[in-house]
């Protein structure tokens, strides 16, 4: 399976070195969860988000007495499945998002992070899932964004609505949902650029194109969708940091887990920012973007 593929650092650099470290042991002791505790900071599951689930597990052995390392498993699995539940991660089961037609997509995210590629195998799954969909190439800063997203909206089939490189983004989102609403769009995504180096400058362009948006759609956008490439570990936490302080980020893709050991940052950013993981990007191809879906994910990392 895609997913299971797709994790396989992560498993191989998290997991195998947590079966290491109970190798040989009878019971959960000190020891063991001092170890648990440095594999779990240092695959980028956070130090906050580690101690709230070493604490978990010292509870679960003071309140049950003697724990052996096969239970630690199950208790682990467990308690990252409920920290995920906590922030709704994967509460989303399927593409079809009820009342609001057009539903309406922002998408933002520094660049390089697979934040095209995202919006490209997103729409395919949109489309295929029954959706008529539109794409907002309201990232007008770089003529690539605006090329790759043509060139994404052409090879699975959904229309693209762009203006010329330089032109005002909140126009452009203004253009594409009116087209939505025209053409009866179930959803419409829009992307934006991610200029994080002025934050006033980034605060002010997505809080125009959101004003302008409701215009045509009120209520919109529905989805405020973070993409982050989860192969950066701290990185994605600072920018995560970041784009919550300039807009109401309720939504987060992890992209490029496939390439990278530190998928724990699933587990982390989730916790510490309490936004759900919506997506994750666990290949090159359409089919590996996927609906986060926690207990796949867990089950995944410890099978
Ligand atoms: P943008 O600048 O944020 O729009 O980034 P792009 O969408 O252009 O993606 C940058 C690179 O990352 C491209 O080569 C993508 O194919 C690659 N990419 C995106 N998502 C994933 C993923 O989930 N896994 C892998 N392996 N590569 C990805």
């Amino acid at each position: 399976e895609a997913l299971d593929k797709g994790l396989e650092k992560t498993k191989e650099g998290l997991f195998s070195k947590i079966t290491k470290a109970v190798v040989g042991k009878a019971t959960v002791d000190d020891d063991v969860l001092d170890e648990l505790e440095e594999i779990l900071v240092t695959s980028d599951v956070g130090v906050n988000t580690t101690l709230k689930i070493i604490q978990r597990i010292e509870e679960r052995v003071a309140r049950d007495k003697y724990i052996n390392t096969t239970e630690l498993n199950g208790i682990l699995r467990q308690e990252i499945q409920n920290l995920l539940a906590e922030n709704n991660s994967s509460d989303f089961e399927n593409f079809e998002y009820g009342s609001h037609k057009p539903y309406v997509i922002m998408v933002v995210g520094v660049n390089g992070v697979g934040k095209t590629t995202t919006i490209g195998k997103l729409a395919s799954k949109l489309k295929a899932a029954g959706n008529k969909v539109v794409l907002g190439a309201a990232d007008t800063f770089r003529a690539a964004a605006v090329d790759q997203l043509k060139l994404w909206g052409e090879r699975v089939d959904v229309r693209v609505v762009a203006q010329a490189m330089g032109s005002d983004p909140a126009s452009v989102a203004f253009d594409t949902l009116q087209s939505a609403v025209a053409n009866g769009d179930d959803v419409a995504v829009i992307d934006t650029a991610g200029r994080l180096h002025n934050k006033v400058a980034l605060m002010n362009e997505l809080s125009k194109i959101k004003n302008v948006m409701q215009k045509v759609v009120p209520g919109a956008p529905h989805e405020i969708l973070l993409v982050l490439d989860a192969s950066t570990g701290q990185n994605a936490i600072e920018q995560c940091r970041q784009f919550t302080q300039a807009t109401d980020v309720n939504a987060l893709a992890l992209t490029k887990l496939d390439g990278t050991a530190k998928g724990g940052v699933v587990i982390g950013i989730s916790d510490q920012f309490k936004i759900p993981v919506k997506y994750i990007g666990v290949g090159e191809s359409v089919n590996d973007l996927q609906l986060f879906d926690r207990k796949a994910f867990v089950d995944s990392l410890f099978k």
